[in-house]
């Protein structure tokens, strides 16, 4: 669980609004702690969006956080690392994988309605998962798998559940107790 030995993933989430995507900007949140990256900036704070993700933590392990950071712009400058920024329009996800693969922390910035222009030009990469119009869920899912080589099938859960797979029924094992469904 978390980002792949030695590089650090941040997931920066534009144009969340409490109200509207509650849910899916808590599924960007649960896509980038189960597939490697440690932790997603929000630009409004959303103290749900927290207490759910500590929750999981807790659960399932790992310091995946969700942190407070109004000033995009300021983010994306700042940071120590290549940005990404994920887009239909953006290369090809193969291409620009082989030209990120080697380097250090990656910030991946995905949106929610319509991404402001100047992330265009501030991004190092612009990077599309096919040219058509999916979702934030399923780009972020697909670049931290080809990005980090299938990490999240090597990764173990280390909180107070741990899950059996199963080809039927629900194995979940507690620290204190173990329960089959
Ligand atoms: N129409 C919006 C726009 O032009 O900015 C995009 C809305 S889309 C529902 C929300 C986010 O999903 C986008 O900002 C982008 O990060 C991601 N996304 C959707 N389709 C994508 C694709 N084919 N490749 C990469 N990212 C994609």
């Amino acid at each position: 669980m978390g980002s792949d030995a030695g590089r650090k993933i941040v997931v920066l989430r534009l144009g969340h609004r409490p109200e509207r995507d509650k849910r899916i900007t808590t599924h960007v949140a649960l896509v980038a702690r189960a597939f490697g990256a440690s932790s997603m900036m929000l630009t409004v704070k959303d103290s749900g969006i927290e207490e759910r993700i500590r929750k999981v933590n807790e659960n399932f392990g790992g310091d995946f956080s969700v942190v407070f950071r109004p000033d995009w712009k300021g983010a994306i400058r700042g940071f120590d690392g290549q940005t990404v920024h994920l887009t239909m329009y953006g290369e090809k996800l193969p291409d620009a994988v082989e030209k990120l693969k080697r380097d250090g922390d990656i910030l991946v910035i995905v949106g929610a309605e319509k991404v402001p222009a100047d992330v265009y030009a501030m991004a190092d990469f612009n990077v599309s998962v096919g040219n058509q119009p999916h979702s934030e869920v399923s780009a972020l899912a697909i670049f931290l798998d080809r990005l980090l080589d299938r990490a999240w099938e090597r990764s173990e859960t280390s909180g107070k559940l741990r899950i059996i797979p199963s080809p039927r029924g629900k194995h979940v094992i507690g620290t204190d107790k173990e329960k089959t469904v």
